[in-house]
């Protein structure tokens, strides 16, 4: 389906919609309470945990053969790929060695970056997933919303259905309930595993290990009671020291969850050694690039790698709550995937997303290693443009519209005009109430509000736009 259509469908999706205001909503309030109570130095820490990232990927190939060097001696056995299908190709390869048909995963989105389940059922061998979210996407053959919370589109009424179609068990909605029929159908798969899986937070080069962050311990089960364990990396991921680790640290899970720390913090530091209770016999790391290192090269583009998949771009983007992750088509939906989508995966194959974005810098402004999206993707549609390529979608139908046409027409007049802007915004600060009370009955204007709130103009608006990156206000 092409983007224009996914993105109308889920528009008219009242339930989508209202299952992902009402939890984006939690997730900003979740974050601002836990800065507020528990950070007295929250700038700081973004700024320590921007320059530890910062300090990784200017050393990057450094870091990465002393990572290699010190993981080996731990007794990793270390992979090197360039792309997805090589990253696959040595799993599958894995795999095969072992005679195994089925391993067992924790949460991962670089696995989902390089399409392993699909790769590896196309092959006969059956990729499961145990992080409760993902459990219930893949039971009904849905790639992931969101990237922390991958399920986070269905209310508990919804997953109650789920679960009582495809596993067969009574309707419930409780969420304990619903764990507890997880966890049921989860232990026994747990019983005959062979071969896990694990996702990478941080890839230590001083101490050789990997450092995976979890609530749930499906990750620890998968990391520690396998035989072989193998780990899925981008070489972005990897960092100096553990000091820099718990910096970036002390930042994601915040941001990510509203939680001060994480349920589950994994160091793992090698295979099982001789004494030791449990742990893999065997552990393979698996690093990829995928087009990294030309992120890397880039001089418009390159501090995107600091990004460490918190996802509190989309938490906060007033078009990602409306429309829904899966609009994207591609792993990373939100602003993180409007800049690294259409890199990773192709400007031809993916640009369109750029578009789905109203540049009003909400996610610059929480992003906890400030990485400056909303810029980027100005930058972008720049490129785009610049390539002289077809208009972006949602703009084709523009001039069959004259109404339209002429809307933003009065728009460009109003935001290019220094005078008429400021006018305008001093005078919709005085209409501000009558405008909501009448913009749903004004054709054109309620196209726009039947799925949009009107925001209110404040005095900030000037600040905001002369704070912008790249914008001079006159
Ligand atoms: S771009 Fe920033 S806010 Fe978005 S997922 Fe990455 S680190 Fe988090």
């Amino acid at each position: 389906m092409k983007h224009e259509e996914i993105v109308r469908e889920n528009l008219a999706n009242k339930q989508l919609r209202e299952n992902l205001s009402k939890a984006m909503h939690t997730l900003q309030t979740n974050r601002a309470k836990m800065v507020e109570s528990k950070f007295v130095n929250w700038e700081e820490l973004r700024e320590q945990s921007k320059y530890a990232k910062n300090k990784a990927l200017n050393s990057l190939e450094e870091r990465l053969l002393e990572f290699e060097a010190n993981a080996t001696k731990n007794g990793f056995i270390v992979h090197w790929a360039n792309d997805g299908d090589e990253a696959c190709e040595i799993i599958y390869n894995i795999m095969l060695e072992k005679k195994a048909n089925k391993i067992l995963k924790g949460k991962s989105m670089a696995s989902e970056e390089i399409g392993l389940n699909h790769y590896l059922e196309k092959r006969g061998i059956t990729a499961m997933e145990t992080d409760l979210g993902e459990v219930i996407i893949q039971l009904i053959h849905e790639a992931p919303v969101h990237i922390v919370v991958p399920a986070i589109h269905k209310n508990r009424y919804e997953i109650g259905e789920i679960f009582h179609d495809k596993l067969g068990v009574e309707k419930e909605s409780e969420p304990e309930k619903l764990n507890a029929i997880a966890r049921e159908y989860l232990r026994g798969e747990f019983k005959e595993l062979s071969i896990g899986l694990g996702g990478v937070n941080f890839a230590l080069s001083k101490e050789g290990a990997i450092w995976m962050i979890e609530n749930e311990g499906n990750g620890r089960m998968c990391t520690t009671i396998s035989d072989v364990l193998i780990s899925v990396c981008g070489i972005e991921k990897v960092l100096e020291t553990v000091e820099d680790a718990v910096s970036v640290d002390s930042m994601l899970t915040p941001s990510a969850t509203g939680q001060f720390i994480a349920n589950y913090n994994n160091i793992i530091s090698g295979p099982r050694r001789e004494g030791e209770l449990d742990g893999p016999k065997e552990c393979h790391i698996v690093l990829f690039d995928n087009r990294r290192t030309d992120m890397l090269r880039h001089e418009d583009y390159h501090e995107v790698l600091r990004c460490i998949r918190c996802g509190t771009c989309m938490n906060f983007c007033p078009v990602y709550d409306k429309i829904g992750g899966h609009s994207y088509q591609a792993t990373y939906p939100g602003p993180i995937g409007d800049v690294i989508d259409p890199q990773i995966f192709g400007m031809d194959e993916h640009g369109d997303v750029v578009t789905l974005c109203s540049l009003c810098n909400r996610c610059s402004a929480v992003c906890p290693v400030k990485i400056p999206l909303a810029d980027m993707i100005r930058k972008l549609r720049r490129d785009k443009v610049g390539d002289g390529d077809n208009p972006p979608f949602g703009t084709q139908n523009l001039s069959k519209n004259i109404a339209e046409k002429m809307v933003f027409k009065a728009v460009t007049t109003a935001f290019t005009n220094g005078w008429i802007f400021r006018n305008g915004v001093k005078a919709a600060r005085m209409f501000n109430t009558p405008i909501h009370m009448v913009s749903g009955f004004v054709p054109v204007v309620n196209k726009w509000t039947k799925y949009k709130n009107l925001s209110n103009f404040g005095i900030d608006v000037y600040k905001e736009v002369s704070n912008m990156q790249g914008v001079r206000y006159e």
